[in-house]
């Protein structure tokens, strides 16, 4: 048996000789070209959901420093209201997203599983009045507007009242969505508002509001936005979510490095005149991005004050900073 063996190969190793020649065989132009392909890792596409304000400005940098052969590749998904943001990031239909931060620590008070890698901003708050309220006093009775409870825009509020003697039960504080609170104010149905930029500068240059408190002032290293991944994705995808936080954490140094960008950029992402702009970005910073646990331990303390929290996630649950440099 032992000497057929070669006998019965040698006309199947021919047929493979031959098959080579016919078909151009090792070396050939089409098997080199396909060698670097499969070596090359594929560009990755990450969905990142936002609202079209300053506070996101670091997100639209990243996408704009976007470089064609990867290894990642920003979808960039505009919502128009948070609630509608965050059922998206709660329910994976996005990745992650740029969100008020008590926003998604009350979503993990509620079981969803939502991670943080960096802030959106620092500082960039305002507590915006009509020219004729004076003093802190002066809002008593009236109706002032936040973006959503769970908010730094309601913190502030709130601590700008106390340190006066008030509180909520003084005034009236309803939810208006962003766009629609500089024409409230214009149409004297509000006293008041405080959130996101550029909407606070826009009724300060039609000269139907003024700038009554800073959030710098009021509490300094205020968290407000971060960006946020759902938890499943972050599992599945980890080298890509670092590869874009990556992206994203050079985004923020860039803008710090080259104020001048900072316009040009919110100018293409945001409908605001390049007046509202210079003065909504000249409140905010996009310098050191990681989230500090003392910042993050201030806000929870608020937060449990304000009672919109009872069980927050310890820190090192909830921002995962191994995920930048
Ligand atoms: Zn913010």
């Amino acid at each position: 048996m032992k000497h057929y063996i070669p006998i019965l190969r040698i006309p199947g190793l021919a047929a493979l000789l031959m098959l080579l020649l016919l078909t151009g065989g090792c070396g050939s132009p089409a098997d080199q070209s396909s060698a670097p392909a499969a070596t090359q890792p594929p560009v990755q596409t990450i969905r990142i959901a936002y609202l079209p304000i300053t506070h996101a400005l670091p997100l639209f940098a990243a996408k704009e420093l976007e470089t064609p052969n990867g290894p990642v590749k920003i979808e960039l998904i505009k919502y128009g209201s948070w609630p509608e943001l965050m059922d998206a990031l709660n329910t994976g239909k996005v990745d992650g997203a740029s969100v008020l931060i008590e926003l998604a620590v009350k979503a993990r008070e509620q079981g969803i599983d939502l991670r943080a890698a960096a802030l959106g901003h620092k500082d960039g708050n305002v507590i915006i009045t009509a020219p004729s309220i004076e003093s802190v006093e002066d809002l008593r009775g009236t109706t002032f507007a936040i973006p959503h409870k769970q908010s730094s825009h309601k913190l502030l509020l709130d601590q700008l009242l106390a340190e006066h003697g008030l509180s909520e039960q003084d005034l009236q504080v309803v939810e208006l969505s962003p766009p629609e609170m500089p024409a409230a104010l214009a149409q004297g149905q509000i006293a008041g508002y405080c959130v996101a930029e550029p909407f606070g500068a826009k009724s300060v240059l039609l000269h139907t509001g003024k700038v009554f408190a800073r959030s710098d002032e009021l509490w300094p290293d205020s968290l407000c936005c971060a960006l946020v991944f759902n938890g499943t994705f972050l599992d599945q995808h980890r080298e890509l979510a670092k590869a874009f936080v990556h992206d994203y954490q050079a985004a923020g140094d860039y803008l710090t490095r080259q104020p001048d960008e900072q316009q040009r950029i919110a100018a293409k992402y945001l409908k605001a005149k390049d007046a509202v702009l210079d003065l909504s970005l000249q409140w905010i910073s996009y310098k050191d991005l990681r989230i500090q646990e003392p910042a993050y331990d201030e806000l929870i303390r608020r937060m449990k004050d304000a009672r919109l929290i009872r069980q927050a996630p310890a820190y090192e649950d909830f921002v995962d900073s191994s995920l930048l440099d």
